[in-house]
């Protein structure tokens, strides 16, 4: 059942889109399943969740942090996470970038916007973003590095009100990319689409979707 999922989402991702299999609340089986499948991007939104299945599951995974994070919890996944998609505060970027720095790493990050209309939705303004990326302080950050950014649409039957939002992120992408990062080649992601929408997003300009249920099922919680 996973695997053929994974081969039909995959059918309508291009090559050079990214699928992220959201894992969370999932058992080890089940990523299992997805992994014999081929699958090697995972991603899971509870950091103690994700260092659990990390030690339990072959070390070629890479695995993605896509929720909102806590402080306190940053430095359990940093010896080994591959993206931190939900990089919503200028402090939490700090606290990365400290983490990392005690292990001599560098940890990529996305920058998540707040694209949608409802206010419950984590993530930034532009005008936020602009301004630490102006600061001073921001050039001392040795150990993060910005890929891109990340965003949920509204969660609306209405199309047109998605794809507008979709598009909004990818005109932010534009801008930054312009702005901060235009001789930098690891900014090239903006992650966007989940199961209901994820292929609005790739028609939006998507290089990352991020697609739980319907690969495996939809969660009790
Ligand atoms: C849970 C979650 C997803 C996956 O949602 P589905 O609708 O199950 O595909 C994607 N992105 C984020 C940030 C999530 O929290």
């Amino acid at each position: 059942m996973i695997s053929e999922n994974i081969k039909s989402i995959r059918s309508h991702v291009p090559e050079q889109v990214s699928l992220v299999a959201v894992s969370k609340y999932k058992p080890i089986s089940a990523l299992e399943e997805a992994y014999d499948a081929g699958q090697r991007m995972f991603g899971e939104s509870k950091v103690q969740e994700m260092v659990g299945k990390y030690e339990q599951l072959p070390k070629d995974i890479a695995w993605h942090f896509i929720g909102h994070l806590q402080s306190n919890k940053v430095k359990y996944m940093i010896p080994f996470v591959s993206l931190i998609h939900g990089v919503d505060s200028w402090k939490i970027l700090l606290q990365i970038n400290k983490e990392a720095k005690k292990i001599n790493r560098v940890v990529d990050c996305l920058l998540q916007f707040h694209i949608a209309q409802e206010e419950t939705k984590f993530g930034l303004s532009e005008e936020e973003v602009q301004a630490f990326l102006n600061a001073e302080a921001f050039k001392e950050l040795q150990n993060v590095r910005i890929c891109g950014v990340m965003g949920m649409a509204s969660n609306t039957e209405d199309e047109q009100q998605v794809c507008h939002e979709f598009a909004n992120l990818k005109d932010i992408f534009l801008r930054l990319q312009q702005s901060y990062f235009s001789n930098q080649l690891a900014f090239k992601e903006i992650s966007m689409g989940m199961s209901g929408d994820y292929k609005l997003a790739i028609e939006q300009g998507s290089t990352m979707v991020r697609v739980g249920s319907a690969i495996f099922g939809v969660r009790e919680n």
